[in-house]
């Protein structure tokens, strides 16, 4: 299992400073979201947790070792998976090539058969569609296809950029509950960058409010569903 702790990390785009020093930690088996309004730095902190964004300074250590320094391909063979913002499949592929782009890394046939079934499992859904075209889904069930994706990395951590947004309630419930199921019955630790702020409270053990490249505030979901402040900022209460 994998603690990962970020430190202190600064991350810019050209001159613009777009993380100004934030920490948290994620511990082995938790679910933990990052919540905050629309460019508050997010999703930078997944890219840069990925390898896709470089840090201007700060470090990662994933189970005290430091590995800030190492590319996005390297972080897939340490267990970090992300399933990005605006789901990027390749909708002119069929549902099980799009899955299996996520398996690319993995030499061990037996293994990327292994995460396929657990996809299957946790997304019926995708199953039934393993053979469509990936454009021809419904928004819900490509964003289904996208977590299942980065599932096929076999990860340790699974990052999850807005994995609600646009789309239907009702699936909405059903991926939830779906990384629910992942977290309890494999352990792996959720990463759950949302819009839905409430949604996402109520899923994580631990969470982190954003706000201009900062994290403001940190709790377990449940004393953040209870804080004042958050509750104005982003409850609607
Ligand atoms: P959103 O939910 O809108 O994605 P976020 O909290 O994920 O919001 P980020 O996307 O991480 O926020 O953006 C953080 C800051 O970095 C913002 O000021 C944004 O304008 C800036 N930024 C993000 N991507 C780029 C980019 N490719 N080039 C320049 N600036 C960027």
């Amino acid at each position: 299992m994998r603690t990962l702790e970020v430190k202190d990390i600064v991350v810019h785009y050209g001159l613009v400073e777009a993380l100004h020093g934030v920490s948290f930690r994620i511990d082995a088996g938790r679910i933990v979201a990052l919540i905050g309004s629309n460019g508050a730095g997010k999703s930078t902190t997944l890219k840069a947790l990925m390898g896709l964004k470089k840090l201007t300074s700060g470090s990662l250590m994933l189970d005290g070792h430091r590995i800030d320094g190492t590319h996005s391909a390297q972080r897939v063979g340490m267990g970090i998976a992300l399933s990005p913002e605006g789901r990027r499949l390749f909708p002119r592929m069929s549902v099980w090539e799009n899955l299996m782009v996520g398996a690319h890394t993995v030499g061990s046939a037996a293994r990327r058969s292994q995460s396929l079934d657990l996809v299957y499992e946790l997304f019926p859904r995708v199953k039934e569609r393993c053979q469509q075209m990936a454009g021809s889904l419904s928004g819900g069930e490509q964003q289904m296809v996208a977590i299942g994706r980065a599932m096929m990395s076999s990860p340790q951590i699974l990052m999850l950029d807005e994995p609600s947004l646009g789309i239907a309630p009702k699936i909405v419930s059903e991926i939830a509950q779906a990384i629910r199921r992942l977290n309890q019955e494999t352990g792996i630790s959720v990463i759950l960058v949302e819009q839905n702020a409430r949604l996402a409270l109520k899923m994580s053990d631990d969470a982190y409010v954003f706000e201009q490249g900062l994290v403001i505030r940190s709790g377990s979901g449940q004393e953040l569903l209870n804080d004042v402040f958050v509750q104005k900022a982003f409850l609607g209460i």
